[in-house]
């Protein structure tokens, strides 16, 4: 479809949805009557673009606290239907505070979900008859892989093979050699601890268990050519990497063979990348190539819980211009840049840690491309030298160190335009995560 067609259906639905729910949510009401506005006068992109943040993490707290309290179900405010028909019941991890209920659906949306879902595996490369070893989390969490992500397998004809991340890489390793997958549905982390731990557990290399497809989501990684060419070729696979923000903003990234970022692959089902606002001002950014923003998502057809300009906190970058790949469609690509609450501003530079990664893993194999950001302040403001720790590689000399460490600096200062200081650390001495591995260290209070 064409992108203009594509952008009068949107539209449509966007003023369907604005309509429902200002009529059916207290949340969405007060929230235009703040503005004093009403969904009429939204009458253009340029209206809508104008509008200010409906909801943050926060709000998503406090409208679902209320709805407790109100209404003795924890939907939200924002909720448009009965709760009797919210029949899918999944939450945030809540690591960061009260799980949210998001990831909650009726089953309308659960079904349309799927369908989404089942887009972001066809371009990954998924097919009919393919086995998934699904090693996300399996409880509780956003990526609950308790029939959650596998229900849109099961619906292609692709089966999926539940492990979770919870029960380690050594069981996930006796389970594939069971039951043969040809795919792999995780975190980078959990693909390299899969990689490292092979041979002693199953006695291969992880590249002859015939795991081909890599679904690995959740953590930076395919942006650094090194570290996405180390789990391709020892997997002998290819890496996809893939998104699905509250079931709503769905991308994956395509067979090509560079790293293009992520193709939105439901453009009718909401707006996030084009709606890009500035991190700290929350002020619409322009939308043309490569242009860095922090997300807002619009669902244009949930039927039970709303998402209207709901500031995300993902800041991505966005890519207009056609694909190599000849990927068809109206949808925009982006990469995933940080997250809000991890940029950091020093002098006036704002930094995101991808950035500092994607230095620090060109200089493979000298460094190991382990590293953390060491903070002895709350971010984002940084007083300069930006410290950060990194491994070396083995076997290096005292004098090599001293160069590498002065290489590296300057690297940073003239790719990040800030003044680092780089400590290195001997190799193997950072700490690694199975799942998530921090690229904090941080040393304040609070
Ligand atoms: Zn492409």
């Amino acid at each position: 479809m064409p992108r203009e067609e594509m952008e009068r259906i949107r539209f449509e639905k966007l003023k369907r949805q604005l309509k429902r729910s200002y009529r059916k949510s207290i949340f969405y009401k007060r929230k235009f009557n703040e503005i004093r506005a009403e969904p009429e006068d939204i009458r253009t992109w340029e209206d809508f673009r104008q509008l200010p943040i409906f909801m943050t993490k926060e709000d998503e707290r406090a409208s679902e606290a209320e709805s407790r309290e109100k209404k003795g179900f924890p939907f939200g405010m924002h909720c448009l239907v009965p709760p009797q028909k919210v029949t899918v019941i999944r939450t945030t991890s809540g690591t960061t505070g009260t799980p949210t209920f998001g990831y909650s659906y009726t089953k309308r949306d659960y079904e349309r979900l799927k369908e989404c879902l089942a887009r972001v595996y066809w371009l990954a490369s998924l097919r009919p008859g393919d086995r998934v070893l699904n090693c996300f989390p399996a409880l509780g969490g956003i990526h609950s892989s308790g029939g959650f992500w596998s229900g849109a397998l099961v619906r292609m004809g692709v089966v999926p093979l539940e492990v979770g991340a919870e029960a380690g890489p050594e069981r996930a390793l006796q389970f594939a050699m069971l039951t043969k997958p040809t795919a792999l549905l995780g975190s980078p982390s959990f693909a390299q601890s899969l990689i490292e731990i092979s041979t002693k557990v199953t006695g291969k290399e992880i590249r002859d268990l015939g795991i081909r497809k890599l679904l690995l989501s959740g953590e930076p990684g395919i942006e650094m050519p090194t570290i996405r060419r180390r789990i391709e070729e020892d997997f002998g696979g290819k890496w996809h990497v893939w998104w699905a923000l509250y079931g709503e903003a769905c991308a994956a990234s395509c067979p090509g063979e560079e790293y293009q970022g992520m193709h939105e692959v439901a453009s009718e089902f909401s707006i996030h990348s084009e709606d890009i606002v500035d991190p700290v001002t929350k002020e619409p950014v322009k939308v043309e190539e490569r242009a860095i923003g922090e997300t807002v998502l619009t669902a244009l057809d949930r039927e039970g819980l709303s998402f209207i300009k709901y500031a995300t906190g993902d800041v991505i970058q966005l890519l207009t211009k056609p694909c190599p790949c000849g990927y068809p469609g109206p949808g925009y690509r982006f990469k995933i840049v940080g997250r809000v609450e991890d940029m950091l501003v020093i002098e006036g530079v704002r930094v995101f840690p991808i950035s500092l990664r994607q230095v620090i893993s060109s200089f493979s194999p000298r460094l190991t491309g382990a590293m953390r950001i060491v903070l002895s302040e709350k971010p984002p403001q940084i007083t300069p030298p930006l410290r950060i720790k990194a491994e070396h590689g083995p076997g290096m000399e005292d004098k090599d160190l001293k160069n590498l460490k002065r290489e590296v600096e300057a690297k940073i200062q003239t790719t990040c335009g800030i003044t680092p200081e780089v400590e290195l650390a001997p190799p193997e001495s950072l700490s690694r995560s199975i799942w998530k591995t921090s690229m904090f260290e941080r040393k304040y209070e609070g």
